[in-house]
């Protein structure tokens, strides 16, 4: 399992509810856990790793190394949002790009524990943050769509260098043609 950058087609398949808890969902959430903290992240999802499943971990203590506040979250929903606040955000599948997104300051989101419990989380700030980056990547969403016009500007250069990356390592077939990356997505989202 790795981390999958900017353009790879797994970001932007949306993420199919998790059915059944077994130990190949909890292998995937451990393996995302030891990723999230080796790349130093403050929350990992599921289609950042290939696998195409509402899952997503997420460390909130504002400590990228404090590996006692990994959580695994599965199925999460955004009840309600309020209020706004613009502040500087990152993603591992873009490694090196920071800018400007204004994201709801507090979130309440329902969600499932690696239990199968169901929760009510509220968050505030940069838990709220990352709660809401990571949401969107089970739906497809990535943080570039929510920039500001000129944090979208200034994006431009860095992210045709990921394109230009990700389209060399296809030519040495390092990364599979995206039709071939679209079919494994599919047959995997059929076995959540
Ligand atoms: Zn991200």
């Amino acid at each position: 399992m790795k981390i999958l950058n900017y353009p790879h087609p797994s970001l932007r398949y949306p993420a199919v509810p998790v059915t059944k808890i077994d130990e190949r969902l909890r292998t995937y959430a451990k393996e995302m856990i030891e990723l999230m903290y080796a790349h130093k992240g403050l929350g990992l999802a599921a289609p950042q790793v290939g696998v195409p499943f509402q899952l997503l971990v997420l460390n909130l203590s504002g400590d990228p190394q404090n590996r006692d506040a990994a959580q695994v979250w599965l199925n999460p929903v955004i009840l309600d949002k309020k209020g706004t606040v613009e502040d500087e955000e990152g993603c591992l599948s873009f490694p090196g790009l920071y800018q400007k997104v204004r994201r709801a300051k507090t979130v309440q989101v329902q969600a499932y524990d690696i239990n199968g419990v169901a929760k009510e989380i509220t968050a505030s700030d940069l838990a709220s943050r990352a709660w809401q980056h990571e949401i969107d990547h089970l739906l497809g969403v990535l943080f570039i769509d929510k920039m500001g016009p000129v944090g979208k500007l200034a994006s431009r250069t860095m992210l045709k260098d990921f394109e230009r990356d990700y389209a060399k390592a296809q030519e040495k077939g390092e990364i599979p043609p995206d039709a071939e990356i679209e079919q494994e997505l599919a047959a995997l989202a059929a076995t959540a």
